[in-house]
C-alpha cells in the first residue's frame, strides 16, 4: 500500500529543518519560499499540517497550530523526514506545564487557542528580534509571541512588535519577514487602506541597558525551556509572576521602575495616563490583550522583584500598600487575580514565595467589603482581567 494510500502525504525531496523554538508559520513560510513561493495554505498541505485538499480553516484561523495530533505528527514527518521532537516543538503546546497548565483547559489534553488567551498569550502577537530575523532570513522564534518575552537575550535588544514606518502591528499570520513584501496598512485619517513597503528585515535595534531586566528575562528563558522532568517548577514560577503582574497592572507607577530604560518608563508612565481614573485604573480585555512589549516588561520586571525578593510582602507594600489598607483595590484584584483562571489552581501546586503577600488577599477584609461589582468600576474592571 502506498503512503497516498494511508493518507500520508508524499515524502519532499527539499526540506528546510525548523531553526529550535522556531514558530510552525514561520516555518511553513520559509518552505512555500524554498518551494517556489507556494501560498503558505499549499505548503501547509504539501508538509501535512493540512490533511489533504480539505478545508484551510484550521490554518487560516489558527487551530493548526496549538496542538500536535498524533496523526497530524505522523503526516509532517511522512512528507519532511522530522524528528518527532522537531514537529511537536513548534506547537503552541510545547508550552504546557510552564506557562500553560500541565493539564489544559477544563482537564483535556488538547491545546486550543481559548487555553492560550486565558493564559494571557495572544496567538497572533508577533514581535521581532531584529538581528535574529536578519540572520535566519526572515523566521521566528514561538517563545517571541510570549508576553513573557521582551528582549532578545542573545542580541541584548528590545523585540519589536509594529512596523516602525506606519505603526501597523506584525501578526503571525499577515507578517511574513521571509518575503519581506509590503504589508497592507491603514492610510493616515483615513478608512482606507495602503501598501507601506519598509521592511520587516533590517529593522532598527532598541538596545538593552538593564541588567536587571535582562537577568530577569535570562531566567524566564531557562524556565520556558525547561526539560520536562523539571516541571511543574516553573509552572509554579510563572503563576507567582502573574499574581504579581496583575497586582502591578493596576497598581504600579513609572517610580516603581528605577534602573528601567527610558523605552519602559515611557511606555509605562503612557499606559498609566491612558487608564488611570479617578476610581482608579481601567482598562477593557481588548486592551490588555494589546499591551506594548515595554508594558509587559515593566509589569513582569515589577512583578519579579516582589517575588524574588528576600521579603515579599515589603516588595509588594512597596508597590500597592496591601497590609496598610484592608479594602484596597490592590486587594480585590489581587484576589480575584487569584481565585480565578488561571490562578485558580496555584494553591495546589505554587511555590510558597508568595505566600505572605497571599494571605493578605486571602484575610483582608473579606465579607466586609461590598461585592466586587458595586465595590468601584476599577475593581469590577479586574474581572476583566482574570476571566479571560
Ligand atoms: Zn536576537
Ligand atoms: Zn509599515
Amino acid at each position: 500500500m502506498s503512503k497516498q494510500d494511508l493518507g500520508l502525504p508524499r515524502r519532499l525531496a527539499l526540506v528546510v529543518e525548523p531553526l529550535p523554538g522556531e514558530a510552525l508559520l514561520s516555518w511553513l513560510n520559509i518552505m512555500s519560499a524554498e518551494h517556489g513561493g507556494l501560498t503558505r495554505p499549499q505548503t501547509a498541505q504539501i508538509t501535512g499540517v493540512l490533511a489533504g485538499e480539505g478545508s484551510l480553516y484550521p490554518l487560516a484561523h489558527g487551530s493548526a497550530l496549538y496542538h500536535p495530533h498524533a496523526a497530524k505528527v505522523a503526516r509532517i514527518r511522512a512528507a519532511t523526514a522530522l524528528t518527532e521532537s522537531q514537529v511537536a516543538e513548534m506547537f503552541w503546546h510545547r508550552y504546557r506545564g510552564t506557562v500553560l497548565h500541565p493539564l489544559g483547559s477544563r482537564w483535556v489534553d488538547e491545546t486550543t487557542r481559548h487555553t492560550l488567551l486565558k493564559w494571557w498569550i495572544d496567538p497572533n502577537a508577533l514581535r521581532l528580534c531584529p538581528r535574529c530575523v536578519d540572520i535566519s532570513g526572515g523566521r521566528w522564534l514561538l517563545a517571541w509571541q510570549l508576553p513573557w518575552v521582551f528582549v532578545c537575550p542573545t542580541h541584548r535588544c528590545y523585540l519589536v512588535e509594529a512596523c516602525p514606518t506606519c505603526g501597523r502591528a506584525f501578526t503571525a499570520h499577515r507578517t511574513n519577514p521571509v518575503l519581506d513584501a509590503p504589508h497592507r496598512t491603514p492610510l493616515p485619517n483615513s478608512t482606507q487602506w495602503g501598501q507601506c513597503s519598509a521592511p520587516a528585515r533590517e529593522l532598527p535595534t532598541v538596545p538593552v541597558q538593564d541588567n536587571e531586566l535582562l537577568a530577569l528575562q535570562q531566567r524566564l528563558w531557562d524556565a520556558l525551556h525547561a526539560p520536562a522532568e523539571q516541571r511543574p517548577e516553573p509552572f509554579g514560577l510563572f503563576q507567582d509572576l502573574w499574581a504579581m503582574a496583575c497586582l502591578a497592572l493596576f497598581t504600579a507607577h513609572p517610580e516603581h521602575l528605577d534602573g528601567a530604560d527610558a523605552v519602559v518608563r515611557e511606555a509605562f508612565a503612557d499606559y498609566c495616563r491612558a487608564h488611570d481614573g479617578t476610581a482608579g485604573r481601567r482598562f477593557t480585555s481588548a486592551e490588555l490583550r494589546g499591551l506594548p512589549v515595554p508594558v509587559h516588561a515593566a509589569v513582569i520586571r515589577t512583578a519579579a522583584r516582589i517575588v524574588f525578593g528576600e521579603d515579599p510582602l515589603a516588595a509588594a507594600d512597596a508597590v500597592a500598600g496591601l497590609s496598610r489598607d484592608p479594602h484596597s483595590t490592590a486587594i480585590v484584584a489581587l484576589r480575584r487575580a487569584w481565585h480565578s483562571s488561571p490562578l485558580r489552581f496555584a494553591t495546589r501546586e505554587n511555590t510558597a514565595r508568595i505566600e505572605t503577600v497571599m494571605d493578605v488577599a486571602k484575610y483582608s477584609g473579606p465579607g466586609l467589603a461590598p461585592s466586587l461589582k458595586r465595590r468601584s468600576p476599577t475593581a469590577a474592571s479586574a474581572t476583566v482581567l482574570c476571566e479571560r
